[in-house]
């Protein structure tokens, strides 16, 4: 029997999915990576549930209850929790909407928008309950490593990733991290 993989989960939040763009831009270098790393949550595996996990890599910010909850989810089942990319640090593009009141940006995508022809605020229970602003992860859980970027470059992953998997600190070059 083979040496267990360690166990890697992803999630994009309110991000764009750039950062998770990124991690395949490491390319013939994942075939080496999943040698030793096996997938669980994640948009390329499309399992729905964070189960046990050595660490788990976030994108985006926090703007709403579900991503809380999945935020809170990955807490408890990561052992190292990676905020990636500039929207999981400081709640990047989508914290641009911080500086107006959630009720104006509603009005003005949904009622006065334009091309708008039926104005109505979208209020299905189904849709997740939006939060006031969109928050950066670490003021919601407790976060293990940051990985700057908009998008971390695949270098900069693998740099965080390879001493990870080695049970080392990482210690990322500082040409690899950039602060968009
Ligand atoms: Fe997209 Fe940049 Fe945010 Fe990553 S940090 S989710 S690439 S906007």
């Amino acid at each position: 029997m083979g040496k267990p993989k360690f166990k890697i989960a992803t999630t994009s939040l309110a991000g764009c999915f750039g950062c998770h763009m990124s991690f395949l831009d490491m390319d013939e270098r994942l075939a080496g990576l999943l040698e030793q790393v096996e997938l669980d949550r994640s948009p390329f595996t499309d399992i729905k549930h964070c189960g046990p996990c050595d660490i788990g890599l976030i994108e985006g910010g926090v703007c709403n209850a579900e991503n809380v909850h999945v935020l809170r989810e990955f807490r408890a089942n990561c052992k190292i929790l990676v905020a990636v990319g500039a929207c999981a640090i400081n709640g990047g593009v989508p914290a641009m909407r911080n500086y107006f009141d959630l009720q104006d940006c509603l009005e003005e995508v949904y009622l006065r928008g334009t091309n708008v022809t039926h104005p109505r605020i979208p209020d299905d229970p189904e849709l997740p309950l939006l939060l006031d602003k969109v928050y950066p992860v670490s003021e919601i859980v407790a976060i293990d490593y940051f990985l700057p970027g908009c998008p971390p470059s695949a270098d900069a992953f693998l740099q965080l990733l390879q001493p990870l998997l080695a049970g080392q600190q990482p210690d990322i070059a500082s040409t690899r991290l950039h602060y968009d």
